[in-house]
């Protein structure tokens, strides 16, 4: 989508940015990124998922700051920019409180909006492909509205990431405010919660330990899985996309791989004895999920460059790592 007079300066001088969920998995990836642009680095968490560890290397830079804050609640600082990040994204997280889980996604746009309208700053939102819910158009484009149950135990992620976009959208519309939306499909990689829950790190923690690996439903269900590294530089180029691009955009890697698959690659990679064993679906679990990603190619010249088997041997590494460190 195009249009509306969008408040955003396209400077490559180096900015005060504010990263919401800034100690989790990509958000602090993304504050390593902004800090070795020579941009500062203001990360706000309530630490709900994210954790200390993923910033320590951080605390001693002069041009970082963290600070424990819960998105839900007014924040106000003055930046250049604000990235909002703050959700718990793994389904066993945000459905461990699911009210908080859209007051997260609803109640912290209207704050982080709100920042950026006093301020009149660009303001990016992680959004999801959840938000095409269980896909009836294969691969997903951005025009495509979804199928998303708003009663089931996935909607308090699903419905709150919607309405952060709708909240985004008329924020655009009403204030003319300069927002960037991006929708971002599964992604993996260094500093996910060993415990997280989500198929990549459960799959691979399994491996390593020689547990069982817990394949939900028969494992056939696709997703397409985005390496970290990839997923920032498509985030970043969206932020300084040209003035009036506001998305959404899909942030993805396009190859699909079913959850069987995925399971045999990490016993491959592992050199694991793990078994495959069978659970239920979980309600509402999207069969197939893949982008397309013609305009994230278009609009920012962005397409992912680490393919799995790449991205899964590096994400193995930091579990080993992790693991050894822990014993
Ligand atoms: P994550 O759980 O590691 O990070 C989320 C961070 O937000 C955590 O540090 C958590 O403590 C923080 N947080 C949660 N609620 C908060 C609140 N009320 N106030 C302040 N901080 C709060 O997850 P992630 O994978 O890094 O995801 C980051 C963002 O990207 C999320 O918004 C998520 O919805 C979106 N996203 C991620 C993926 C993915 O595959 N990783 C896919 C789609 C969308
Ligand atoms: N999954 C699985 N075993 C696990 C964790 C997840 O089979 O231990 C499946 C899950 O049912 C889903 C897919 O893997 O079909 C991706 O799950 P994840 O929680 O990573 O993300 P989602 O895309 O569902 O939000």
């Amino acid at each position: 989508m195009q249009g509306g007079k969008a408040i955003i300066e396209q400077s490559t001088e180096p900015k005060r940015i504010l990263v919401t969920g800034g100690a989790g998995f990509l958000g602090s990836h993304l504050c390593d990124r902004l800090l070795a642009e020579g941009n500062e680095v203001l990360c706000v968490d309530n630490l709900f998922t994210g954790r200390k560890q993923n910033i320590y290397h951080l605390l001693d830079n002069p041009r970082f700051e963290f600070m424990r804050h819960d998105v839900t609640f007014p924040l106000f600082v003055e930046v250049d920019a604000i990235y909002n990040l703050a959700c718990p994204a793994s389904p066993v997280h945000y459905q461990f409180d699911p009210v908080q889980t859209t007051k997260t996604s609803v109640v912290g746009a209207v704050n982080m909006l709100g920042l950026a309208k006093r301020l009149h700053i660009p303001i990016l939102q992680a959004s999801t492909s959840e938000v095409y819910g269980d896909p009836t158009v294969h691969p997903q484009t951005e025009d495509y509205r979804g199928n998303v149950n708003p009663i089931g135990p996935r909607a308090c992620y699903d419905e709150g990431k919607r309405c952060a976009e709708t909240l985004f959208f008329d924020y655009w519309r009403q204030h003319e405010l300069g927002i960037k939306v991006i929708r971002i499909f599964n992604t993996y990689g260094p500093r996910m919660h060993p415990s997280d829950g989500r198929v990549v790190s459960n799959f691979i923690m399994q491996a390593l330990a020689g547990e069982d690996i817990t394949i939900y439903g028969d494992g056939s269900q696709t997703r397409s899985f985005c390496y970290v590294d990839d997923l920032i530089d498509g985030m970043v180029r969206m932020m300084n996309s040209r003035e009036g691009f506001t998305g959404p955009v899909n942030i993805g890697n396009p190859g699909e791989f079913t959850i069987r698959e995925l399971a045999e690659k990490v016993i491959e990679l592992t050199g694991s004895s793990s078994q495959l064993v069978f659970k239920p679906l979980p309600a509402d679990d999207p069969l197939q999920r893949k982008p397309d990603i013609s305009l994230a190619q278009q609009e920012l010249g962005w397409e992912p460059s680490v393919m799995l088997d790449e991205g899964l041997s590096r994400t193995v590494g930091y579990f080993r790592e992790l693991m050894a460190s822990a014993s």
